[in-house]
């Protein structure tokens, strides 16, 4: 069993991290499918960072049709995968959609040889705490991972009791990593050469393929990071890489998008950064405030008092919300779509050649915490993909009204 180790190349969040446990902590091991019929543990990674705006992608492994495994994380990081359970389970995610599809035999072999080898890792992890995602408290919904996992726990069984043929052999790690992790002015090499030939391709225009790193190719790379609706730092790093090859064909962009989204659960995660606003005497102050103040028409002097909670409690009211006056994190989630509050809707976006760019654009990448570069490029016609499939509207990538006032909740 050889197992390709990404953990420190996968596209991750630029500020956020996962939490850490000790491996004493792990009760069990989660098994899911990518509801997907294809895609890697980089498209995962990349739609839960940059669409679901998660530290890093939600599973610790990948295990392909090929029966490639791919870890992406340490054991001890608690990543998103099962909600209120992450923190004692470990998750492994088979590429496929096995509502139709069926494990090839690789995939099968790969994610028993796995599991058997966690489980002699794990001390607390035995064969009956392989669950699928659906056996965890509060998933029985859910049709993840489309596996009979009964079976598959009594075949671990059997081969653990050497009853069954054996095809379990130790781990040996082989490194995924083929080249430089950042490239930027100054560099030269085949590899700026293949990321010059690409930029070519693309018409970004680099000047000469020469493998050299100069500044029409550093250029070239901020005019392609705009577009792509990246940071604009001229630096090819995981983040830029992914989006270069998936930039090709706008119109066929494999979204990946796992079945696991976040639940409420994961979204309150999400928040443990962020504090509780409430009316306390003394007042409560800080920049946070003065930013919800803005947002539901407060003055703007830092301090919640009496008049801030009142306009809280009316902009719960209007958002459907327990009006306490409390800014816990599904208000918080509220406010985070109104930033730009005024700029009104007033004509079709979508992704167009050449982009549209507005305030209109940078109010839905607002309300869908993407980068707000006012731009309507690859990045935001998924993110808005994704949200039209989350909120069961027409999924087209098209913000007309009913979007809008979905994304707004007009
Ligand atoms: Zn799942």
């Amino acid at each position: 069993m050889e197992i390709i180790d990404k953990r420190n190349e996968l596209p991750s969040h630029p500020t956020k991290t996962y939490r850490r446990r000790a491996l004493s902590a792990i009760k069990n091991i989660a098994i899911h499918h990518s509801a997907t019929t294809s895609g890697s543990a980089e498209s995962f990674a990349r739609y839960h960072v940059n669409e679901l705006d998660w530290p890093g992608i939600g599973y610790h492994f990948v295990i392909d049709k090929d029966g490639d495994i791919i870890q992406c994380h340490d054991l001890e990081v608690i990543s998103y995968h099962v909600g209120n359970s992450n923190s004692r389970a470990l998750g492994i995610c088979m590429v496929g959609d096995f509502r139709t599809q069926q494990l090839t035999d690789p995939q099968r072999k790969a994610t028993l040889n796995l599991i058997l080898d966690l489980v002699d890792q794990l001390e607390h992890v035995g064969i009956n705490d392989v669950w699928g995602h659906q056996e965890f408290p509060g998933y029985e919904w859910k049709p993840c991972p489309s596996v009979n996992m009964e079976n598959i726990r009594a075949e671990l069984l059997s081969i653990q009791k050497g009853g069954s043929p054996i095809y379990y052999r130790s781990p040996s790690y082989i490194s995924g990593r083929r080249k430089r992790t950042y490239l930027s002015i100054g560099d030269q090499g085949d590899d700026v050469l293949a990321l010059q030939e690409r930029l070519t391709e693309l018409n970004f225009k680099p000047g000469d393929v020469d493998g050299i790193f100069g500044k029409i190719t550093e250029d070239s790379v901020k005019r392609f990071q705009r577009a792509a609706s990246l940071n604009i730092d001229g630096v090819v790093g995981p983040l830029t890489r992914e989006a270069l090859k998936s930039y090709e064909a706008v119109s066929n962009i494999e979204l990946a998008s796992p079945t696991d989204e976040a639940d409420d659960q994961e979204s309150m995660y999400e928040m443990e950064s962020r504090r509780l606003l409430r009316l306390l005497r003394p007042y409560m102050r800080g920049d946070d405030i003065r930013n919800i103040q803005q947002k539901v028409g407060a003055v703007e002097d830092g301090i919640y008092g009496p008049s801030t909670a009142e306009l809280v409690r009316e902009f719960q009211r209007k958002n459907n919300l327990v009006s306490d006056g409390i800014v816990g994190p599904r208000t918080w989630q509220a406010l985070d779509r109104t930033s730009t509050r005024g700029v009104p809707y007033s004509r079709l976006l979508f992704l167009n050649n050449p982009y549209m760019q507005g305030r209109d654009v940078k109010r839905i990448q607002e309300a869908l915490t993407i980068t707000a570069d006012g731009i309507y490029g690859p990045l935001t016609d998924q993110a808005v993909k994704s949200f039209q499939r989350r909120e069961r509207l027409n999924v087209d990538g098209i913000v007309g009204e009913r979007t809008w006032n979905r994304l707004f909740q007009a």
